[in-house]
């Protein structure tokens, strides 16, 4: 099989399990439009973290890299009146849009886009004691990978979920002496899930439209 099955069978569940989604195409559009990379989740992706969001019953998210918003879309739509989700997001410009995006979908209310890079905006969040969050989403730079990782820890409570995506690469994380920062990070990321006693992990590989990846999930120990 190849990635144009795999893309058909993604349009194939999405066309049955959630046809019509006119606000997510206009995002995906305004994406477009700003010249942003397409490097966002897949729709059924959106949808999965949008279940486990409901799953986790989460009423504070945390997500590192918003890009546009999309899977902040799918993440916030979980979220009860009330909820919280925080994004960071290193590029203004991006920012921006999924600013405009989240407005759009009616959820600006319910969502702060934070912008900066994730580390500093970590320091700032710890200074304003921000509460622990139930669900963390890490999706931004991957070399930092590691890092998010402690910090997402830190603001965990038992039971917080922590998520991290693109933890396949096409299958390159097996690649021990790979020159990639992206591809290190991502393998420091497994040993520290692995060693670190506080939180409970195993990683999914998926197929679909955006090729060949997968996601890492871990419930934080109580
Ligand atoms: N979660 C988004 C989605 O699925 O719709 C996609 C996020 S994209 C894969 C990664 C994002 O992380 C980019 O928008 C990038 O600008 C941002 N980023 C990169 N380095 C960062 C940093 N140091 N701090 C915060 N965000 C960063």
């Amino acid at each position: 099989t190849s990635l144009e099955t795999w893309s058909k069978v993604d349009t194939y569940i999405t066309k049955r399990l959630h046809p019509q989604d006119d606000v997510l195409e206009q995002v995906l559009a305004a994406n477009r439009k700003a010249g942003l990379p397409e490097i966002d989740v897949s729709p059924n992706q959106g949808k999965l973290l949008h279940i486990w969001a409901r799953m986790q019953r989460a009423e504070r998210i945390l997500e590192i890299g918003t890009l546009g918003g999309y899977s902040t879309i799918w993440l916030a739509r979980a979220l009860p009146e009330g909820g919280r989700l925080v994004t960071l997001e290193l590029n203004p410009g991006f920012a921006e849009v999924a600013c405009s995006n989240l407005a759009l979908a009616g959820l600006d209310h319910l969502v702060e886009v934070r912008v900066g890079a994730a580390l500093d905006q970590f320091t700032l969040l710890e200074q304003e004691q921000a509460e622990p969050f139930d669900l963390i989403f890490i999706d931004a730079d991957k070399p930092n990978n590691p890092a998010y990782l402690q910090w997402a820890l830190r603001f965990s409570r038992p039971g917080t979920v922590i998520i991290g995506d693109n933890v396949v690469r096409g299958g390159e994380i097996i690649e021990q002496y790979s020159t990639d920062p992206r591809v290190q990070g991502v393998r420091q990321f497994y040993d520290l899930l692995g060693q670190h006693p506080d939180i409970t992990a195993t990683a999914i590989q998926t197929v679909g439209s955006k090729g060949y990846d997968g996601f890492a999930i871990g419930i934080v120990n109580g």
